[in-house]
């Protein structure tokens, strides 16, 4: 746990979240500020900052897996849906605790803003 990190601070359950899935070491809630009538928040439980920090290739892999097991889940897997993994600042990363965005429930755009 990294201290002030508001994802640990969810994982450990100290502060609330609308929970959709656990995993493995991952856990899935809905996004407090959704940008489509399907947003979630997929996160390893274990803090890493940003892409560029996660070493473990397998646990990535597995992240991925756990994001399309949530968007199927959520019964968009066939509509379709979004997985954004924002890195840094020009990525528009606001939150230092991995996460993919799995989004859904209308269409999307193209090219990304
Ligand atoms: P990003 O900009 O990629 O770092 O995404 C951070 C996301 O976390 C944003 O979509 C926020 O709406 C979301 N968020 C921030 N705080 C919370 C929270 N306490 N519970 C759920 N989602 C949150
Ligand atoms: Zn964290």
């Amino acid at each position: 746990m990294s201290a002030g990190c508001i994802f640990c601070k969810i994982a450990s359950g100290e502060i609330p979240a609308t929970i959709v899935k656990r995993g493995d070491g991952m856990l899935a809630f809905k996004d407090l500020n959704p940008q489509a009538p399907a947003h979630v928040l997929v996160i390893p439980t274990t803090h890493v900052g940003t892409l560029n920090e996660a070493k473990d290739a397998v646990a990535l892999g597995r992240l991925l897996g756990f994001a399309r097991d949530v968007a199927n889940d959520a019964g968009i897997g066939t509509t379709g849906y979004r997985v954004v993994l924002n890195t840094n600042p020009d990525g528009g990363q606001t939150v230092f605790h991995l996460h993919l965005h799995v989004l859904g429930g209308r269409t999307m755009h193209w090219p990304p803003g």
